[in-house]
């Protein structure tokens, strides 16, 4: 038995194989390199072997996009939520950065090709760059100078803080704004989930446009990549549009609709969360590895209470903090029990999900560190590096804040938050 499946698999046949294929693909191409990947914070081209082998080689480019467009359909499937959640762990496991480069790549066509809202003319349109024999990366592009909480803080603000703007002149629409720090940004996206708004300062939320924006469209610029504390594989810059034109149909669906799916391309992000739990199970990995090695007066390390007790609560926090992802999957597979994913509701309760988890793999992370001593802090062990990569995750979508506002608004029917 592979010691990583003594945590509990919540698999599905199909699955099965699809994990032992990434796994495969991690360990051959992510492990050997990762290391590389982190310093490597201003060049894309030491990702692209990887990322070729998963989304061409495997296919794995075409997993989300509709069978009838070429695709392998799984997001108009009923285990969307746990398959992600797999997928991600998988990869995570090995490197959250080339993780979230691969999956916001096609983060925009959840607003378009993710049951049971299918815009088969935008499908048309995009799917062929997704099928072709390229890798193709997206992104959703959300985050503004002025906050990027804000804009994800649809219940309260609804809108009213975006600055980038979408005008109708005949049939195009002519697009100004800034944002910052967009995954895949930095030069390589090929493909814009744009979140602007028709009349800057509205908080009715038919103002919320979601418009789709080929990269290389006359007047938009991305700027040279951010040096982060890690997670090099994913690239993030500041991004302007300058009288960008593109044709109408080019927003997802429209007034009011739109602010709606928005709702649930922000909620699906939360599944990015298994990127959490695949880290922490490669730090019990090495852990495992050096306390049973590493001996103390004569003993291996794990055979002293004192540190026994501590492995205990570090395995104990990694098995429930996967139930909870798991959970979270299930809740975003079965809106027929738990409500469609743009609700309110499942929005909330999938940021609970993810900042419990969040918290949770961040001490395990440093208990991780505290057993392994200095050699906590040597980057031979990679450990230092799952805990600077889970760091980042807790500050994304919205930061810790908006998950607490969003969970005590829902919970305690806050009025002013
Ligand atoms: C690796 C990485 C990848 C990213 N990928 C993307 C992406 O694909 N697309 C994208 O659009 N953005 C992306 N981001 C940006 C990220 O989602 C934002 O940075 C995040 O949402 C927080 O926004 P902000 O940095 O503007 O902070 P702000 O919103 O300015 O928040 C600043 C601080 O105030 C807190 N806060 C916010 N609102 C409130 C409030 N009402 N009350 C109290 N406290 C509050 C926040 O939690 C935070 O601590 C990415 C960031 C990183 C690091």
């Amino acid at each position: 038995m592979n010691r990583l499946d003594k945590f509990s698999n919540e698999i599905f046949s199909p699955a099965i194989k699809i994990k032992d294929i990434i796994r495969n693909w991690a360990d051959n191409y992510v492990m050997p390199m990762r290391r590389q990947y982190d310093e490597a914070w201003d060049d894309d081209t030491i990702v692209e072997p990887a990322l070729k082998a998963l989304m061409i080689d495997l296919g794995f480019q075409k997993v989300f996009i509709p069978a009838e467009f070429g695709g392998w359909g799984v997001a108009e499937s009923d285990y969307l939520g746990t398959f992600a959640a797999l997928f991600f762990e998988e990869i995570g496991r090995a490197d959250p950065g080339i993780a979230i480069a691969y999956a916001a790549g096609f983060w925009p066509l959840m607003i378009i090709a993710a049951k049971p809202h299918i815009n088969r003319r935008l499908c048309a349109e995009f799917a062929p760059m997704y099928t072709g024999d390229k890798p193709f990366f997206g992104g959703v592009f959300m985050t503004e100078p002025q906050g990027g909480s804000d804009i994800e803080n649809l219940e309260i603000l609804h809108g009213r803080t975006i600055k980038t703007t979408a005008v109708l002149d005949g049939d195009e629409w002519v697009i100004n704004g800034h944002k910052l720090w967009p995954s895949n940004s930095g030069g390589v996206a090929d493909l814009i989930g744009l979140v602007c708004t028709t009349k800057p300062g509205s908080d009715d939320e038919k103002d919320i446009a979601f418009i789709f924006v080929p990269a290389n469209t006359p007047g938009v610029t991305q700027g040279k990549p951010y040096e982060k504390t890690g997670m090099s594989a994913d690239k993030n810059s500041d991004v302007w549009f300058e009288d960008v034109r593109v044709p109408s149909w080019y927003r997802a669906w429209g007034p009011g609709t739109d602010a709606l799916y928005f709702r649930e391309v922000i909620t699906m992000a939360m599944i990015t969360t298994g990127f959490c739990t695949g880290a922490v199970m490669d730090v019990y990995n090495t852990l495992y590895d050096f306390c049973s090695k590493k001996t103390l007066n004569g003993r291996p390390l794990k055979e002293h209470d004192a540190i026994a007790a501590e492995l205990s609560e570090i395995v104990t926090g990694i098995e429930v903090s996967r139930v909870v992802l798991y959970r979270m999957a299930r809740m975003l597979d079965r809106p027929d029990l738990y409500g469609p994913r743009w609700s309110a509701e499942v929005g909330t309760k999938a940021r609970m999900y993810k900042m419990f988890i969040c918290d949770q793999v961040m001490k395990d992370c440093e208990k991780a560190m505290e057993i392994l001593g200095t050699y906590g802090a040597d980057r031979q062990w990679d450990i230092e590096k799952h805990w600077r990569d889970l760091k980042i995750i807790q500050l994304w979508e919205g930061g810790k804040q908006l998950c607490q506002m969003e969970t005590a608004r829902h919970f305690f029917d806050c009025k002013t938050l």
